[in-house]
């Protein structure tokens, strides 16, 4: 790996994470969360290696990926066990096996059938698969996710899945500035939650929303994991 560009990514990281951190504390007390409450997941896709590198080194535990190629050359190179790993984009059926030999936490389960999928491969391989359903709180047509509609009814079933063990709910904001917007979003994913939780035990409490423009917002309405990735690492595709 290259010096330089861990050193880079090491000098920007001093400064970005205490101000990511310092933001994620500041909105769990101005919504009187308990401190530490929301899970801080480091998004270091299509940074290189050395991005990961850097972000081990200060203590990043959770990073996130969003293509199933990228996580596996990750993994592959820092080993499964060096930080736990997140899939959190959009994920093809036809790539569940690899993205279930090599993830930890599964985001980016948006239908029934990629999740009817990862249950089948997770049974072969007798073992359980920990995932979230994405659910598309916004109904934007680009965004992929379970309709607000269909939600309720489907990831019930979802959880019905042997082999799956639903964590919780994902979702990703509108790309707008509009506060209330967002806000409306977030909520409606808290409130899907409550709503299954109180239909069936078999969803955990994990709220994945909130990312570098966003995390404020997402925290106040519930977020027990936040993905951020430019706050921390700065835009891709200039990263160095
Ligand atoms: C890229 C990405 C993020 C991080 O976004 P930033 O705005 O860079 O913090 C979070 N979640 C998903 C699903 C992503 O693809």
């Amino acid at each position: 790996m290259n010096q330089t560009t861990t050193d880079t990514y090491t000098e920007r990281l001093a400064v970005t994470l205490p101000a990511v951190r310092e933001r994620i504390e500041r909105a769990e007390w101005a919504s009187a969360r308990t401190p530490g409450s929301v899970r801080l997941i480091a998004v270091t896709k299509s940074h290189p290696f050395e991005a990961v590198e850097a972000a081990l080194a200060a203590g990043l535990s959770d990073l996130g990926e969003n293509r199933v190629e990228e996580l596996e050359l990750k993994v592959g190179t820092f080993g499964p066990d060096a930080a736990t790993w997140h899939m959190i984009g959009h994920l093809q059926s036809r790539k569940a096996p690899r993205a279930a030999a090599v993830s930890d936490l599964i985001h980016s389960v948006d239908s029934l059938r990629l999740a009817e999928k990862l249950a089948r491969v997770a049974i072969e391989e007798g073992r359980v698969l920990r995932v979230l359903a994405q659910v598309n709180t916004s109904g934007e047509g680009s965004k992929s996710g379970f309709s607000p509609a269909q939600a309720d009814d489907e990831i019930a079933r979802m959880a019905e899945l042997p082999g799956l063990m639903v964590d919780g709910l994902m979702t990703m904001a509108p790309f707008v500035d509009d506060e209330a917007v967002l806000a409306a979003a977030f909520g409606g994913l808290r409130e899907l939650s409550v709503r299954l939780r109180a239909a069936t035990q078999r969803i955990g409490p994990e709220l994945s929303m909130g990312m570098t423009n966003d995390l404020e917002i997402a925290i106040r309405e519930g977020s027990t994991m936040v993905r951020i990735g430019t706050a921390l690492f700065g835009e891709r595709g200039s990263a160095t």
